[in-house]
């Protein structure tokens, strides 16, 4: 069993002080902070085999290539793909979407509909406007509860034979609601329609297994889940993958070039245009392994722990509001009566504490509740008690200064 003590060892940034106090990192939704072990491997990367992959007979060539295509099989078994080639790696959660909005785009037909959460993140809203916008397709949105939970029934009302696709997150960024997604995906099917899943916000906590789920899509960002940042995957099912389109034409991508006609590549090598991440497609894998060896069991209950801790006191606190109350993930969202977010998180970055303020990239999510925004404090296995205490200390100097 791991301690929280040398957990915190792995990541030397814990140790840096912030306005000369001692660094509290609460905004781990954002990004989450990086293993020693992950910095090693990428100093190893460009000190002892940079090279470009898949084109050269040399040394340094091969070791890449088989290294960068070791971390994709890593990949497709940390999440139980069925084949490795069904693991794209791209540079995020969001080109991930970019690639499939855009193949559909030659897909879908006017007067199709798309189904989008009302918890989506503006990376998976505005691709899908774009799409709709050019082939006359119509985009639904499955609204939300009060509590921040996807209101099912409605769901299931707006599912019929003209929906083609439905857009959902994992976790939302924003509240950390976790949505059912396998009753979304199962009765998305029922009706013939494919199901894109944004797993950004939910793979630092949980650990999906993409054949169990029956997934058509699903994306990630590798910097979320203590990876480096520009490196990111994209899964989906081998058929479907060989439906979309290539998204971006150049090297890697094609199997014959000539003027007059270009072949592709197959999976995966046909949405990996260019040279990729190199290192951080390597970095990533070392990532999982990781968070594999610190394990998703031990890494769920410390988080709802920091969650149950923070969300009680948190709410002793006169005129503290949290949003989302549902079944979520170690995120809060909160707004204290006649304070900007953005005052709040001023004074805590001034007290060295790391929150995130605004609207997340979820405008939606705040119209709903009729803010401007939240102040998120997101805490990863890494985080203890005792930040919280320092957090909610903090939180009531703020209060007294404010108000
Ligand atoms: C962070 C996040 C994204 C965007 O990820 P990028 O790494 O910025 O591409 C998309 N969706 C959700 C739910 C996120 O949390």
């Amino acid at each position: 069993m791991p301690t929280i003590e040398k957990i915190r060892e792995d990541f030397p940034i814990l140790k840096r002080k912030v306005n000369g106090k001692q660094l509290v990192y609460f905004d781990n939704g954002a990004t989450s902070q990086t293993p020693q072990i992950v910095i090693d491997a990428i100093i190893d990367y460009y000190s002892n085999y940079n090279a470009n992959i898949h084109r050269g007979v040399h040394a340094l060539s091969q070791e890449a290539t088989d290294k960068y295509e070791a971390s994709r099989i890593k990949i497709q078994k940390h999440f139980n793909a069925k084949n490795s080639y069904e693991i794209i790696l791209t540079s995020g959660t969001t080109h991930s979407i970019n690639i499939v909005a855009s193949g559909y785009s030659s897909i879908l037909s006017f007067g199709d509909e798309i189904l989008v959460s009302a918890l989506e993140h503006h990376s998976n809203i505005v691709p899908w406007q774009m799409v709709c916008e050019k082939v006359g397709a119509v985009l639904k949105v499955i609204p939300m509860k009060d509590d921040g939970a996807l209101d099912m029934i409605a769901y299931h009302k707006l599912l019929n034979s003209k929906t083609k696709l439905v857009f959902c997150n994992h976790v939302s960024n924003a509240l950390g609601t976790i949505n059912p997604v396998k009753e979304i995906i199962d009765s998305a099917h029922e009706v013939g329609a494919k199901v894109l899943i944004d797993g950004a916000q939910a793979c630092p906590h949980i650990k999906p297994d993409f054949q169990k789920l029956d997934v058509d899509y699903y994306v990630v960002s590798a910097h979320k889940m203590c990876g480096p940042t520009g490196v990111g995957v994209l899964y989906g099912k081998e058929e479907l993958l060989n439906l979309l389109p290539p998204y971006q034409g150049g090297g890697e991508m094609i199997e014959t070039v000539t003027f007059e006609k270009t072949t592709y590549a197959g999976l995966p090598h046909k949405f990996e245009a260019g040279t990729p991440n190199i290192c951080g497609g390597i970095a990533f894998g070392v990532a999982l392994d990781y968070m594999n060896s610190i394990g998703f069991e031990f890494i769920m209950k410390q988080e709802n722990d920091l969650l149950k801790y923070a969300t009680k006191q948190l709410e002793e606190i006169d005129g503290l509001k949290i949003y989302g109350t549902t079944n979520k993930t170690a995120v809060i969202s909160f707004n204290i009566e006649g304070i900007h977010p953005y005052d709040i998180g001023t004074i805590l970055d001034k007290l060295g504490i790391a929150v995130r303020t605004g609207h997340h990239c979820a405008q939606p999510i705040m119209d709903f509740f009729c803010i401007p925004g939240t102040v998120r404090a997101s805490f990863a296995f890494y985080n203890t008690k005792e930040e919280i205490d320092i957090l909610l200390g903090a939180i009531k100097k703020a209060q007294m200064m404010l108000v």
